[in-house]
């Protein structure tokens, strides 16, 4: 609804115009241009925002960074929205074809090729803003090569899975990029295992007709599709792409996919596509040391034409340690903020900007919490988990829980055994250790605590 001191003839798209001039001011011109430059702007009479944006994954990219600064403004300008939702306008990929015979035979080959670019990769997304370090160097260099040859590796498929927020779609959508813009593969399709699902759903709803589906994607070069995980669960898409795969592995096309978590670890998925899984590469990309998130500062910084000092890169880096997408986020938030203000980025402005997403963090990070969570995984009690026995299936996620606070909170050993049933501090210590010794050699233990992790993340 819009607020009564706005004229009646105040269209959404002037609307739109003005918010977009204040949004530039606040992010910078070069965000400005990245993500905002194609939007468009509908308010239904329901007071329901709906931001129009090229595709899904400026929907997701916007939607994590920029919804707040979008409220802000639009609440500076007096329009109320009861919500904000980001619409991509390109559902379904489409290789759309020119009026061939309007064009020159160099103008036809070149314009399907712009259309496909640009509905399906990001330009951000490529091997050179990426920042290869220990825990992705396997990844990248099998991107790589893949891009280069697709379908004349044994990486075929490959398969990159790990956590969120650690760059397994910028690799992606690189890989895809560099093959269509370098030409080692005629047609890619790139796609989230959603947007295949709905796809597939819409063919078989719709036009009745799974074969058309099929044929879709029979005559294509790379079939690149992002977080399989969510195939879980799903027979029906599962078979037809199972068929779908089959049938590009054995005319030596290229397939490319992503998961969350190890393909063999993903629930109610068809063991015969797990199997033929194994007959490519599986590899994983693991969260980044201290010396290559101070890498991937350096660069988005400088990608975003700003100069930090060192100190402060040092400081962002350091005390953001989950994800590459909330470092990235953290960035932009100063970034915003110091353009708004005009203030250089020194150290004092950096905590005081960034502090409040560090310290919330720390604090809503609780032993208490971390007991809590860590007693859900491990299906016992918070209680348990303090009672004085030795019987292992209390004593590991004990040990783990404490683990967890030790790197997770700021808390001191002794508090931290406290909080356990009042065991001495050296208890703490040794169950540490242990844990981190089984860390390298227990798969199973590491994803446990990595999946407790996560769900601290979400706190
Ligand atoms: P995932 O798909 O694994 O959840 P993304 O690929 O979406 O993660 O990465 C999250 C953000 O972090 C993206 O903006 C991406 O560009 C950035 N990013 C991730 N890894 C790197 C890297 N090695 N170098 C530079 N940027 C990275
Ligand atoms: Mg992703």
């Amino acid at each position: 609804m819009l607020a009564n001191n706005l004229s009646p003839d105040f269209s959404t798209t002037s609307l739109w115009a003005e918010c977009l001039r204040k949004i530039e001011k606040k992010i910078g011109s070069a965000s400005y241009e990245t993500w905002f430059r194609t939007t468009d702007f509908n308010l239904s009479s329901d007071g329901a925002a709906h931001i129009q944006v090229p595709n899904q994954f400026f929907a997701d990219f916007i939607e994590q960074h920029f919804t707040a600064i979008i409220e802000e403004i639009l609440n500076e300008m007096a329009v109320e929205v009861t919500s904000i939702s980001f619409v991509p306008t390109q559902k379904d990929w489409t290789i759309i074809q020119p009026l061939t015979e309007e064009l020159t035979e160099t103008q036809q080959r070149k314009i399907p090729k712009v259309v496909r670019e640009k509905e399906q990769f990001h330009p951000n997304y490529q091997f050179e803003s990426f920042v290869v370090g220990d825990s992705n160097r396997m990844a990248h260099a099998a991107s790589l090569a893949v891009a280069e040859a697709p379908g004349k590796t044994s990486f075929n498929p490959l398969i990159i899975y790990g956590g969120t927020g650690l760059g397994k779609t910028h690799l992606l959508q690189a890989l895809g990029h560099f093959a269509q813009t370098e030409g080692t593969a005629e047609r890619v399709v790139y796609l989230t295992s959603e947007e295949f699902t709905n796809q597939y759903i819409n063919y078989v709803v719709n036009k009745k007709d799974s074969t058309s589906f099929y044929k879709k994607f029979s005559d294509i070069d790379m079939l690149i599709i992002d977080d399989i995980q969510f195939f879980s669960g799903k027979p029906g898409t599962q078979k037809e792409f199972f068929r779908i795969f089959n049938r590009l592995l054995m005319d030596r096309k290229q397939i490319v996919l992503s998961s969350d978590r190890q393909p063999d670890k993903i629930p109610d998925m068809m063991e015969h596509i797990i199997n033929r899984f194994m007959g490519g590469l599986i590899t994983d990309i693991q969260p980044p040391n201290l010396e290559t998130r101070m890498a991937i500062v350096r660069k988005k910084a400088e990608f975003d034409g700003l100069f930090l000092p060192a100190e402060v890169v040092q400081y962002i880096a350091g005390h953001i340690t989950s994800n590459i997408r909330e470092l990235e986020g953290t960035l932009i938030k100063l970034i915003a903020s110091s353009s708004f203000t005009g203030r250089d980025i020194t150290i004092e402005v950096a905590k005081e900007i960034c502090g409040d997403v560090i310290s919330s963090k720390d604090e809503r990070l609780s032993i208490k919490f971390i007991q809590q969570k860590t007693a859900e995984a491990f299906a016992i009690s918070v209680n348990q988990l303090s009672a004085h026995t030795r019987k292992k299936e209390i004593a590991l996620p004990r040990s783990v829980a404490m683990y967890l606070c030790k790197k997770w909170t700021k808390q001191s050993l002794r508090t931290i055994g406290l909080e356990f049933g009042g065991r001495d501090y050296s208890t703490v210590i040794h169950s540490c250790k242990k844990i981190e010794s089984q860390l390298s050699e227990n798969d199973d233990l590491r994803e446990k605590i990595e999946g407790i992790e996560e769900m601290l993340g979400d706190c």
